[in-house]
């Protein structure tokens, strides 16, 4: 593998990372959300999530099966796989993760069990830069400058509503408005580092990445599932506006994740 293909990859998944940071930045805007505006940025990100979950790790996730020689019916088989055993792996960390604020990690005076749903939400989305960080580097190693770019700036885009989710969460549990911008960078930043995997060890990366994105979206929808919209039912009955949230940010994303990439 040529060095300057391994640095292109590389900075190509740094700006597609580093994108997570633009949708954080509104957050700035809003320095102390109400219940209502709490819930509906919530739902907002569990839409985005739950959109990406299905067009930018599912669907993605069997083509990779498929471009390495897998029927359809396997790679799907592989994909049904990993997801089950994300939303498992997640059931069992549920279980066992103590909440935030004992380790020292939550904004002061939330609940701790808030704390602890959110924490697992954004660790969920960290997580799944992790699969797409490496798509990045897998398609730059390729050899394909073109296919590497396509996949970087579609990536690229699907992280600006993801950084509106962190830092949205975030805020939505008492976090300042900064440590939220600042959060949803460092998850952003997960993917030059699985880029640079990705680029330098592609064969092995290649062979992972069906699993990876699988796994990324069952943790996904588990922790939406389980925790996330529960949660924003559990502050307002009926979750108020959340499920307007949640209906706007799987629009959005399905629409980015359909046409710009
Ligand atoms: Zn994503």
């Amino acid at each position: 593998m040529s060095s300057s293909i391994v640095l292109t990859g590389f900075l190509a998944s740094l700006l597609a990372g580093g994108a997570t940071v633009l949708g954080a930045l509104p957050i700035l805007r809003i320095a102390r959300p109400t219940e209502q505006q709490q819930n509906v940025l919530l739902g907002f990100a569990a839409g985005v999530m739950l959109a990406a979950s299905f067009f930018s790790l599912i669907m993605p996730g069997i083509d990779k099966a498929e471009e390495m020689g897998a029927s359809r019916m396997m790679a799907s088989a592989i994909i049904v796989t990993a997801v089950l055993i994300g939303g498992a792996v997640l059931a069992q960390l549920n279980a066992i993760v103590p909440p935030l604020d004992e380790l020292g990690l939550g904004p002061d005076g939330m609940a701790a069990a808030r704390t602890r749903r959110v924490g697992l939400f954004v660790a969920a989305i960290t997580l799944h830069n992790f699969p797409e960080g490496m798509a990045v580097g897998v398609s730059f190693g390729g050899g394909d400058l073109g296919a590497g770019a396509a996949t970087a700036i579609g990536i690229g885009i699907q992280n600006i509503p993801e950084g509106l989710a962190v830092a949205g969460a975030l805020a939505s549990i008492g976090y300042s408005p900064r440590a939220a911008v600042l959060a949803a960078l460092a998850s952003g930043l997960v993917e030059p580092i699985a880029g640079l995997f990705g680029v330098t060890l592609v064969a092995w990366a290649q062979a992972l990445l069906p699993w990876g994105l699988g796994f990324a979206a069952g943790a996904m929808i588990y922790i939406v599932a389980s925790q996330i919209i529960p949660d924003t039912h559990a502050r307002i009955a009926g979750g108020g506006r959340a499920t307007t949230g949640l209906m706007i940010g799987l629009a959005a994303m399905i629409f980015l994740d359909t046409t710009l990439s």
